[in-house]
C-alpha cells in the first residue's frame, strides 16, 4: 500500500517518515477531517477528478469543528498534485487528513495546539473490489446513522466512521459485500461509504443531502450527469421498502465510484444484472476519464498542467 512519499506539515517526505505521537488528540477524541479523492489516467496524463471541491469540502469540515487548517484552499490543492508528481503515479486514491496532535489531553483543544496536515496517495482499484461490475449484494444495517444535530454529517470527520465501522462490520458478518444504514427518521439514508440511488420507471431517486448523509462529490456528479442524459432526478425522502421495489439500484463514492447493487437483503434488485440506467450513467462518468464524455463542468485537474 505505501508509496515512496506523502505530503505532511508543509512538505513531501519519505512514507516512513512520517509518524503521530499517541497524545495526539485526535486518536482520543476523533478530531479530524478529512478527503478521498481520485486520479484518473486520461490522455492528457494523470488528472485529479474535482479536486477544487474535495478541497473546498475539507475546509468546510475543518470550520464545522472550528479546526484551523494552517493552509489555504490553494497550497493543498498544489500539495495534492506535487505528492503525484513525486510518487510518479498514473492513478491513485488520495488521502488528505487534517487532525488535531498532540497538545496535551481534555476534550477541549488547548490554545496553541498544533494542526497536522498529511496527505497520502495510495494505489487503490475498485473499493467493493469485484462487486463494483458484478452487482453488490448489500443489506439494511441494524444501525441507523446519527440524528441531525448529533454529528453533523455533511463534515467528513473521523468520528462519524465509527458509525461506518458498525454498518460495514455487520454485513461482513452478515456475508454481504455492504451495508445500508437508515437514517434517524427510519427512512433511506446511505451506505457504510457510499451514497445511495435508486431508478424506479426510468426516474433517478436520490435521499436528500438533509437526510444526515455526507453530500457525496459523486453524488453530485451523477446528479449532473443524469440531466445531461435527459434522467429525472428526485432528491427526496424515500422508504426502506423501496429498495425492493426498484427497477435499479446503485451506490456511489469516490472510492465506490458507481457500484451495481444486484440484491438488498438477498432479494434480487431487477434482473439481478446492472439496469440500463446504471450502465449509461457508468459509461458516461468513466467516459469522463478516457474522453468520450466531454468534461463541460471543468472536473478534471492534470497534475501536469497540461
Ligand atoms: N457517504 C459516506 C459515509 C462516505 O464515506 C462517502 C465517501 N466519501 C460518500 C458518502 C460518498 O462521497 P464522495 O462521493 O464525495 O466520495
Amino acid at each position: 500500500m505505501n508509496t515512496p512519499y506523502l505530503w505532511h506539515n508543509g512538505r513531501i517526505r519519505p512514507w516512513a517518515d512520517a509518524s503521530v505521537h499517541v497524545s495526539a488528540h485526535a486518536l482520543h477524541y476523533g478530531s479530524s477531517v478529512f478527503e478521498g479523492e481520485r486520479v484518473y489516467a486520461t490522455p492528457r496524463g494523470p488528472a485529479y477528478f474535482r479536486l477544487a471541491d474535495h478541497t473546498r469540502r475539507l475546509f468546510e469540515s475543518a470550520r464545522v469543528y472550528e479546526i484551523e487548517i494552517g493552509y489555504s484552499e490553494e497550497e493543498i490543492n498544489a500539495a495534492c498534485l506535487e505528492l503525484i508528481r513525486a510518487n510518479r503515479m498514473a492513478s491513485a486514491y488520495v488521502r488528505p487528513i487534517v487532525f488535531r496532535g498532540a497538545g496535551g489531553l481534555g476534550v477541549l483543544p488547548k490554545d496553541g495546539a498544533p494542526v497536522e496536515v498529511a496527505i497520502m496517495a495510495l494505489a487503490w482499484g475498485a473499493y467493493l473490489g469485484e462487486a463494483a461490475e458484478r452487482g453488490a449484494d448489500v443489506c439494511v444495517s441494524s444501525w441507523h446513522r446519527p440524528a441531525p444535530n448529533t454529528l453533523p454529517s455533511w463534515a467528513k470527520a473521523g468520528g462519524n466512521y465509527l458509525s461506518s465501522q458498525l454498518i460495514a462490520l455487520e454485513a461482513q458478518r452478515g456475508g454481504y459485500d455492504e451495508g445500508i444504514a437508515l437514517g434517524h427518521n427510519g427512512l433511506l439514508g446511505e451506505g457504510a461509504g457510499e451514497n445511495l440511488f435508486l431508478v424506479k420507471k426510468g426516474r433517478l431517486l436520490t435521499p436528500p443531502s438533509s437526510a444526515g448523509i455526507l453530500a457525496g462529490i459523486t453524488r453530485d456528479s451523477v446528479i449532473t450527469l443524469a440531466a445531461e442524459l435527459g434522467i429525472p432526478v428526485e432528491e427526496r425522502d424515500l422508504p426502506r421498502e423501496a429498495l425492493y421495489t426498484a427497477d435499479e439500484v446503485f451506490m456511489t463514492g469516490t472510492a465506490a465510484e458507481i457500484t451495481p447493487v444486484r440484491s438488498v437483503d438477498r432479494k434480487t434488485v431487477g434482473t439481478g444484472q446492472p439496469g440500463p440506467v446504471t450502465r449509461a450513467l457508468r459509461e458516461a462518468f468513466f467516459g469522463l476519464f478516457d474522453g468520450r464524455t466531454a468534461d463541460r463542468w471543468g472536473w478534471l485537474t492534470t497534475v501536469t498542467g497540461t
